[in-house]
Formats: structure tokens, sequence, C-alpha cells
């Protein structure tokens, strides 16, 4: 069922509280916590508590949840005071774009410049 915690899901087992992460936000639906390896001084994902493989399917099966992702995504960078030069959210999709955790997640990079096209 969409939505159902996965038991092996990494993300589904930080929501549980089974891997420890450094979370900076939470709300009933998504919590945000800090990227193990960080690409940028800011590195934050923000993730729905519910298991969606991607961003993709979580807009098909629960779009109320992106827009609390995107709710929150800002609230980060506010909190991490990157809210005024700019920041990136990125949504990895599929193994070809560099998603390697399969719960839908936000990337939230900011406090250094960024180039586009992006690597
Ligand atoms: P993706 O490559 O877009 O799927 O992003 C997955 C992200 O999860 C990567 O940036 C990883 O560094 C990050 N990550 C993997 N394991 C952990 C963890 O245990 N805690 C926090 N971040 C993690």
């Amino acid at each position: 069922m969409p939505g159902e915690p996965q038991a092996d899901c990494l993300f589904c087992k930080i929501v549980r509280g089974d891997v420890p992460a450094t979370i900076v936000r939470e709300t009933e639906t998504t919590v945000a916590f800090r990227d193990i390896n960080p690409q940028a001084p800011t590195h934050v994902l923000v993730i729905p508590k519910a298991h969606h493989r991607d961003a993709a399917s979580l807009a098909a099966e629960a779009p109320e949840l992106c827009a609390d992702i995107l709710r929150e995504a800002g609230a980060v960078a506010a909190d991490e005071k990157v809210d005024g030069t700019g920041y990136r959210i990125v949504f990895n999709t599929g193994s070809g774009a560099g998603q390697t955790v399969w719960h839908a997640h936000a990337h939230v990079l900011g406090g250094r410049g960024f180039e586009w096209p992006p690597g």
C-alpha cells in the first residue's frame, strides 16, 4: 500500500528512530535531518514520514505531502539563514538522476554558490 512503512527502508528507519539522525525539524507529516555526506554548508533532507518511493510517486499518491515538504524546505532554509542568499531544493528522481534512497526526499542545499546546469 502506498504510504505504508517499509521494514528495510533506511529513511523509514530514521522516521521510527531505529537509525540515528541529526533531526533539525519535525512536523506531524515530515522529518528534516542533516545529510550524512553534506555537499554544501547546509545540506538537509526533508522527507515525508509516509513511505513513497520517489517524488513522482509522492505527487501521485499523496499530493498534499508535496506542499508539506516544500513548506518545510523553506523553513529549513530560513532556520539555516540561507534564504537570503538563495538555496537549492533538489529531488533526484530515478537512478540515472542520482537517486540512491528509495523514499522520497528533498535535498535543501545552501551556504555556497551553485552553477547551472547542475552536474
Ligand atoms: P539521493 O542520492 O538523492 O537518493 O539522496 C540520498 C541522500 O541520503 C544522500 O545525499 C546520502 O548522503 C544521504 N544519506 C544516506 N544515508 C544517510 C543517513 O543515514 N543519514 C543521513 N543521510 C543519509
